[in-house]
């Protein structure tokens, strides 16, 4: 029953954008539209996810297989990256702490059974006071989304429902500009209502448009 479907990140950012579309996508099973943001994305996120398992820092010196920068946006944000982790790796060198350069976690799979939910958190790492980071990737543009509160706490209760950690510190990197933008996430976001209202529209199957929404120019209706 679609009542108790896992939901995911994007299936709620999906209700919350348009309950209709929602309902499309995840009820009736249309196609979703993927747009090249989407795909450069996970491109990215699957480069990063490598990065961690082939980067080599033995001998207190960092080195990783040459990857060719052509200029697209997609080699960009992966050269971006690659300067963030050198600084990282330098500094983190510098004060013989080498050992936080390694994330705890990276593109980690989980799944919490009491509120059906499931997700890929794109890593967990360690600050120098041994305080937690959610760390979220973007390759997307927009750095200013409000959405970026609900993801996180998304991902905050996921971790803390399964991996039985404690994390207060959201940290979205976008590797395309080099920027960060840090989230506190100190429980102002009621994930669980927001998942319990989803489901509750479910249950009732009530799919109204948003008002002003825009997804009827989505390609389910050109
Ligand atoms: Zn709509």
């Amino acid at each position: 029953m679609s009542e108790d479907m896992y939901l995911t990140k994007i299936k709620i950012m999906t209700f919350l954008e348009c309950p209709h579309k929602f309902y499309e996508e995840n009820i009736l099973g249309l196609p979703k539209v993927v747009t090249q943001a989407m795909a450069e994305g996970k491109n990215i996120h699957s480069f990063i996810e490598n990065f961690w398992s082939i980067v080599n820092i033995e001998n207190g010196e960092f080195s990783f297989p040459k990857v060719s920068i052509d200029g697209g946006k997609e080699q960009i944000c992966i050269k971006n990256f690659l300067n963030f982790q050198k600084k990282r790796f330098e500094y983190l060198k510098s004060l013989d702490k080498l050992e936080y350069f390694f994330p705890l976690y990276s593109e980690i799979k989980l799944k919490s059974d009491d509120l059906l939910i499931l997700g890929v958190v794109d890593q967990i790492d360690k600050n120098l006071d041994d305080t937690l980071n959610l760390v979220e990737f973007k390759s997307n543009k927009n750095e200013n989304s409000a959405s970026f509160e609900i993801e996180l706490n998304f991902y905050k209760y996921l971790v803390e429902n399964t991996l039985g950690l404690n994390i207060i510190n959201g940290i979205v990197f976008f590797p395309f500009t080099n920027n960060i933008k840090r989230i506190t996430l100190d429980g102002k976001v009621d994930i669980v209502s927001i998942i319990n209202d989803i489901r509750e529209h479910i249950k009732n199957n009530d799919f109204k448009h948003n008002k002003n929404c825009n997804c009827r120019k989505s390609s389910h209706y050109r």
